[in-house]
């Protein structure tokens, strides 16, 4: 059976893109393209382009898409995306969407087309609020669904477990809002060029991948 090796998770903040992600990637041979992540790497590293992502990330707004696609571009650039990609945290705009597609068209690959998770509000903000992650090794955890053996410290490496900046619930409200207004168009955006396909974001993350790998077998 082949897979479609070119796609987006979409979905509202919480909803398991970046996990999901990570395993789908995995499992295609692809990388893993999420646009947070790679802000967040040039904000921990203090780059130009951190500092200034920073001042938006802060407050749960979105980066200028120029920003944005200067830095998708670039990844894109890179030996390993010639393959695919899985699409994780962007596009979050219609500007951004097109101009996937027409950086995709461009390189003879287009996009195989959009998976939105979905998962109601009110779970989203108990994920967001409650998830944890390792400053070490990276590992994720949840206060009340996946606790670590030992409060604060990582099962795996000991490391010192931290909350996003941006996982504070007034922010994580702002960033609700931001979805809502900005990246939620985009469900219409793929539907009408028949490129959308919907997943039920809830249960465990076996249950949602297998869903996901259901949807993009593509014969
Ligand atoms: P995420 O890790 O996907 O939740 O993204 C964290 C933050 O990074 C967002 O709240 C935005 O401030 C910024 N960000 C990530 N991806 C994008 C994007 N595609 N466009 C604009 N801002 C983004």
């Amino acid at each position: 059976m082949s897979m479609r090796t070119r796609v987006v998770l979409l979905g509202p903040p919480g909803a398991g893109k970046g996990t999901q992600a990570d395993r789908l990637a995995a499992r295609l041979g692809v990388p893993h393209v999420s646009t947070g992540e790679l802000f967040r790497h040039h904000v921990s590293t203090q780059t130009p382009l951190g500092r200034e992502a920073d001042t938006y990330m802060r407050r749960g707004d979105l980066v200028p898409d120029a920003v944005t696609l200067s830095m998708v571009a670039d990844r894109l650039a890179d030996a390993d995306a010639a393959r695919g990609a899985v699409f994780d945290g962007f596009p979050r705009t219609v500007a951004q969407a097109t101009a996937l597609d027409q950086q995709l068209a461009e390189r003879g690959h287009p996009l195989d087309g959009a998976v939105l998770l979905e998962v109601p509000e009110d779970v989203l903000v108990l994920r967001l609020t409650g998830r944890r992650f390792c400053a070490e090794c990276q590992a994720t955890y949840h206060l009340e669904w996946s606790p670590p053996a030992i409060a604060d410290r990582c099962d795996r490496c000991g490391g010192p477990l931290r909350r996003r900046a941006d996982d504070d619930e007034a922010t994580v409200t702002r960033r609700l809002a931001v979805y809502r207004a900005e990246t939620f168009p985009l469900v219409a955006f793929y539907e009408k060029s028949g490129r959308l396909w919907r997943v039920d974001g809830l249960g465990s993350v076996d249950q949602v991948a297998a869903r996901l790998e259901g949807v993009l077998a593509s014969d």
